[in-house]
Protein backbone atom coordinates (compact mmCIF):
# COMPACT_ATOMS: atom_id res chain seq x y z
CA UNK A 1 0.00 0.00 0.00
CA UNK A 2 2.38 2.34 1.09
CA UNK A 3 4.83 1.11 -2.10
CA UNK A 4 1.92 2.24 -4.41
CA UNK A 5 1.33 5.84 -2.67
CA UNK A 6 4.57 6.49 -2.79
CA UNK A 7 4.82 5.39 -6.65
CA UNK A 8 1.98 7.42 -6.91
CA UNK A 9 3.86 10.69 -5.74
CA UNK A 10 6.98 9.93 -7.32
CA UNK A 11 4.66 9.80 -10.78
CA UNK A 12 3.20 12.92 -10.12
CA UNK A 13 6.85 14.75 -9.73
CA UNK A 14 7.52 13.24 -12.86
CA UNK A 15 4.58 14.82 -14.65
CA UNK A 16 5.18 18.29 -12.91
CA UNK A 17 8.97 18.39 -13.91
CA UNK A 18 8.30 17.47 -17.73
CA UNK A 19 5.55 20.07 -17.48
CA UNK A 20 8.11 23.00 -15.97
CA UNK A 21 10.49 21.95 -18.36
CA UNK A 22 7.79 21.95 -21.36
CA UNK A 23 7.25 25.63 -19.76
CA UNK A 24 10.35 26.38 -19.79
CA UNK A 25 11.27 25.51 -23.77
CA UNK A 26 8.15 27.96 -24.17
CA UNK A 27 8.40 30.74 -22.21
CA UNK A 28 12.15 30.94 -21.19
CA UNK A 29 13.55 30.71 -17.70
CA UNK A 30 9.98 33.92 -16.82
CA UNK A 31 7.42 32.47 -14.65
CA UNK A 32 4.29 33.95 -16.01
CA UNK A 33 1.26 34.58 -13.53
CA UNK A 34 -1.88 33.69 -14.79
CA UNK A 35 -3.61 36.59 -13.67
CA UNK A 36 -4.89 39.42 -16.31
CA UNK A 37 -2.81 42.42 -16.27
CA UNK A 38 0.34 40.17 -16.99
CA UNK A 39 -1.36 38.32 -19.47
CA UNK A 40 -1.92 41.72 -21.11
CA UNK A 41 1.79 42.69 -21.00
CA UNK A 42 2.93 39.57 -22.47
CA UNK A 43 0.38 39.39 -25.33
CA UNK A 44 1.70 42.56 -26.40
CA UNK A 45 5.50 41.31 -26.49
CA UNK A 46 4.22 38.95 -28.52
CA UNK A 47 2.52 40.72 -30.75
CA UNK A 48 5.41 42.93 -31.67
CA UNK A 49 7.78 39.80 -31.77
CA UNK A 50 5.73 38.14 -34.34
CA UNK A 51 5.86 40.80 -36.99
CA UNK A 52 9.57 41.48 -36.38
CA UNK A 53 10.26 37.55 -36.44
CA UNK A 54 8.65 37.11 -39.69
CA UNK A 55 10.25 40.12 -41.55
CA UNK A 56 13.40 39.38 -39.91
CA UNK A 57 13.13 36.06 -41.68
CA UNK A 58 11.74 37.51 -44.78
CA UNK A 59 14.87 39.13 -45.28
CA UNK A 60 16.73 35.74 -44.39
CA UNK A 61 15.13 33.44 -46.92
CA UNK A 62 13.50 36.84 -49.70
CA UNK A 63 16.35 35.51 -52.38
CA UNK A 64 16.16 31.91 -51.71
CA UNK A 65 18.33 29.53 -54.29
CA UNK A 66 16.51 26.38 -53.12
CA UNK A 67 14.77 25.21 -56.34
CA UNK A 68 14.73 26.19 -59.93
CA UNK A 69 11.95 28.15 -59.62
CA UNK A 70 14.68 30.83 -58.23
CA UNK A 71 15.63 31.26 -61.96
CA UNK A 72 12.31 33.07 -63.13
CA UNK A 73 10.83 34.62 -60.48
CA UNK A 74 10.25 38.45 -60.24
CA UNK A 75 9.73 38.39 -56.61
CA UNK A 76 9.48 35.99 -53.65
CA UNK A 77 5.86 35.93 -52.57
CA UNK A 78 6.20 35.32 -48.80
CA UNK A 79 2.67 36.04 -47.63
CA UNK A 80 1.38 38.99 -45.81
CA UNK A 81 -1.75 39.58 -43.32
CA UNK A 82 -1.93 39.82 -40.05
CA UNK A 83 1.29 38.53 -38.02
CA UNK A 84 -0.89 37.84 -34.82
CA UNK A 85 -3.70 36.10 -36.71
CA UNK A 86 -5.23 32.91 -35.28
CA UNK A 87 -6.25 32.12 -38.75
CA UNK A 88 -4.34 31.19 -41.72
CA UNK A 89 -5.19 30.66 -45.64
CA UNK A 90 -2.49 28.22 -47.48
CA UNK A 91 -3.26 27.90 -50.70
CA UNK A 92 -1.08 26.66 -53.72
CA UNK A 93 1.68 28.84 -55.61
CA UNK A 94 2.12 32.45 -56.57
CA UNK A 95 0.62 33.31 -60.47
CA UNK A 96 1.43 35.90 -62.52
CA UNK A 97 0.00 38.54 -60.94
CA UNK A 98 1.09 37.43 -57.08
CA UNK A 99 4.88 37.14 -58.70
CA UNK A 100 5.21 41.18 -60.10
CA UNK A 101 3.83 42.22 -57.03
CA UNK A 102 5.66 39.80 -54.02
CA UNK A 103 1.96 39.52 -52.70
CA UNK A 104 -0.29 36.56 -52.37
CA UNK A 105 -3.25 35.72 -53.80
CA UNK A 106 -3.55 39.70 -55.74
CA UNK A 107 -5.01 38.09 -59.12
CA UNK A 108 -8.30 37.11 -60.14
CA UNK A 109 -8.30 34.47 -57.82
CA UNK A 110 -7.83 36.38 -54.90
CA UNK A 111 -10.60 38.71 -55.52
CA UNK A 112 -12.70 35.78 -55.34
CA UNK A 113 -11.04 34.69 -52.64
CA UNK A 114 -12.14 38.56 -50.75
CA UNK A 115 -15.42 37.81 -51.67
CA UNK A 116 -15.81 34.34 -50.17
CA UNK A 117 -14.10 35.59 -47.10
CA UNK A 118 -16.16 38.69 -46.16
CA UNK A 119 -19.26 36.27 -46.38
CA UNK A 120 -17.62 34.56 -43.39
CA UNK A 121 -16.86 38.34 -41.78
CA UNK A 122 -13.00 37.90 -42.62
CA UNK A 123 -10.77 39.94 -44.03
CA UNK A 124 -7.36 40.12 -45.03
CA UNK A 125 -6.06 41.92 -42.15
CA UNK A 126 -7.65 39.43 -39.56
CA UNK A 127 -5.58 36.77 -41.25
CA UNK A 128 -2.41 35.76 -42.30
CA UNK A 129 -2.66 34.41 -46.35
CA UNK A 130 0.66 32.39 -47.73
CA UNK A 131 1.39 29.39 -50.07
CA UNK A 132 3.07 26.23 -50.28
CA UNK A 133 5.03 27.19 -52.67
CA UNK A 134 6.69 31.40 -52.80
CA UNK A 135 7.67 31.58 -56.27
CA UNK A 136 5.92 31.31 -59.52
CA UNK A 137 5.76 28.26 -61.89
CA UNK A 138 6.34 28.86 -65.24
CA UNK A 139 3.43 29.07 -67.09
CA UNK A 140 1.45 28.40 -63.22
CA UNK A 141 2.10 24.88 -63.82
CA UNK A 142 1.65 22.48 -60.76
CA UNK A 143 4.67 22.91 -58.38
CA UNK A 144 6.64 19.68 -58.06
CA UNK A 145 7.15 17.64 -55.39
CA UNK A 146 10.65 18.75 -54.60
CA UNK A 147 9.78 21.97 -55.21
CA UNK A 148 6.96 21.26 -52.59
CA UNK A 149 9.77 19.79 -50.68
CA UNK A 150 12.55 22.56 -51.20
CA UNK A 151 9.78 25.16 -49.97
CA UNK A 152 8.46 23.69 -46.79
CA UNK A 153 11.00 25.28 -44.62
CA UNK A 154 9.66 28.74 -45.03
CA UNK A 155 6.04 27.93 -44.16
CA UNK A 156 7.14 25.40 -41.31
CA UNK A 157 8.82 28.69 -39.78
CA UNK A 158 5.95 31.51 -40.29
CA UNK A 159 3.66 28.67 -38.63
CA UNK A 160 6.01 28.41 -35.60
CA UNK A 161 5.91 32.17 -35.44
CA UNK A 162 2.63 32.96 -36.03
CA UNK A 163 1.20 29.60 -34.34
CA UNK A 164 -2.33 29.94 -36.07
CA UNK A 165 -5.06 27.95 -34.36
CA UNK A 166 -7.20 27.49 -37.25
CA UNK A 167 -5.71 26.62 -41.32
CA UNK A 168 -8.27 26.86 -44.53
CA UNK A 169 -6.30 24.77 -46.86
CA UNK A 170 -7.34 26.02 -50.52
CA UNK A 171 -7.21 23.27 -53.11
CA UNK A 172 -5.61 20.12 -53.83
CA UNK A 173 -1.92 20.62 -54.10
CA UNK A 174 -1.49 22.74 -50.69
CA UNK A 175 -3.99 19.56 -49.60
CA UNK A 176 -1.24 17.03 -50.87
CA UNK A 177 1.38 19.23 -49.20
CA UNK A 178 0.25 19.78 -45.79
CA UNK A 179 -1.78 16.43 -45.42
CA UNK A 180 0.59 14.11 -47.26
CA UNK A 181 -2.13 12.88 -49.02
CA UNK A 182 -2.99 12.13 -52.77
CA UNK A 183 -7.11 12.66 -52.28
CA UNK A 184 -9.43 14.92 -54.18
CA UNK A 185 -10.53 17.91 -52.80
CA UNK A 186 -13.79 16.06 -52.91
CA UNK A 187 -12.66 12.92 -50.22
CA UNK A 188 -11.49 15.39 -48.54
CA UNK A 189 -13.48 18.39 -47.71
CA UNK A 190 -15.97 18.53 -45.08
CA UNK A 191 -13.44 16.84 -42.09
CA UNK A 192 -11.18 18.54 -39.65
CA UNK A 193 -7.64 18.07 -39.52
CA UNK A 194 -4.65 18.45 -36.81
CA UNK A 195 -2.01 20.74 -39.73
CA UNK A 196 0.88 22.12 -37.77
CA UNK A 197 -1.14 21.63 -33.80
CA UNK A 198 -3.72 24.09 -35.60
CA UNK A 199 -7.45 22.53 -36.75
CA UNK A 200 -7.59 22.71 -40.34
CA UNK A 201 -10.18 21.81 -42.87
CA UNK A 202 -9.75 21.68 -47.01
CA UNK A 203 -11.48 24.08 -49.71
CA UNK A 204 -11.71 23.94 -53.46
CA UNK A 205 -9.40 26.98 -54.75
CA UNK A 206 -10.85 29.94 -55.74
CA UNK A 207 -9.15 29.75 -59.31
CA UNK A 208 -11.02 26.05 -59.85
CA UNK A 209 -14.58 28.23 -58.24
CA UNK A 210 -13.47 30.27 -61.27
CA UNK A 211 -13.18 27.49 -63.95
CA UNK A 212 -16.79 25.52 -62.81
CA UNK A 213 -19.07 27.47 -60.97
CA UNK A 214 -20.85 24.29 -59.48
CA UNK A 215 -18.19 23.92 -56.60
CA UNK A 216 -18.90 27.37 -55.51
CA UNK A 217 -21.94 25.33 -53.23
CA UNK A 218 -19.41 23.06 -51.79
CA UNK A 219 -17.17 25.76 -51.05
CA UNK A 220 -19.45 28.00 -49.39
CA UNK A 221 -20.14 24.90 -47.22
CA UNK A 222 -17.01 24.44 -46.34
CA UNK A 223 -16.29 27.97 -45.16
CA UNK A 224 -19.01 27.70 -43.45
CA UNK A 225 -17.88 24.81 -41.13
CA UNK A 226 -14.44 26.93 -41.04
CA UNK A 227 -16.19 29.54 -39.58
CA UNK A 228 -18.06 27.30 -36.61
CA UNK A 229 -14.31 26.25 -36.15
CA UNK A 230 -12.94 29.30 -35.25
CA UNK A 231 -16.07 31.30 -33.80
N1 LIG B 1 -3.18 31.04 -56.47
C1 LIG B 1 -2.56 30.63 -55.33
O1 LIG B 1 -2.60 29.46 -54.96
N2 LIG B 1 -1.87 31.51 -54.64
C2 LIG B 1 -1.78 32.80 -54.96
O2 LIG B 1 -1.13 33.54 -54.24
C3 LIG B 1 -2.45 33.22 -56.14
C4 LIG B 1 -3.15 32.32 -56.86
N1 LIG C 1 6.26 40.42 -48.75
C1 LIG C 1 5.06 39.89 -48.43
O1 LIG C 1 4.31 39.43 -49.26
N2 LIG C 1 4.73 39.84 -47.11
C2 LIG C 1 5.55 40.28 -46.12
O2 LIG C 1 5.18 40.18 -44.95
C3 LIG C 1 6.79 40.84 -46.49
C4 LIG C 1 7.11 40.90 -47.80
Amino acid sequence: MEDSIQQGISNLLDELKSYLYSQRELYGEDIYLDYAPQKAVKMEVEQKQNREQLIKFYYEIKDCQKCELAKNRTKLVFGSGNPDAQIMLIGEAPGYHEDIEGKPFVGNAGQLLDKILSAIQLSRDKIFITNVVKCRPPQNRDPLPEECEACNFILKRQVEIIEPKYILILGRIAASVLLQTEGSIASLRGKVYQVFGAQAIVTYHPAALLRNASLKRSTWEDVQLFQKLYQ
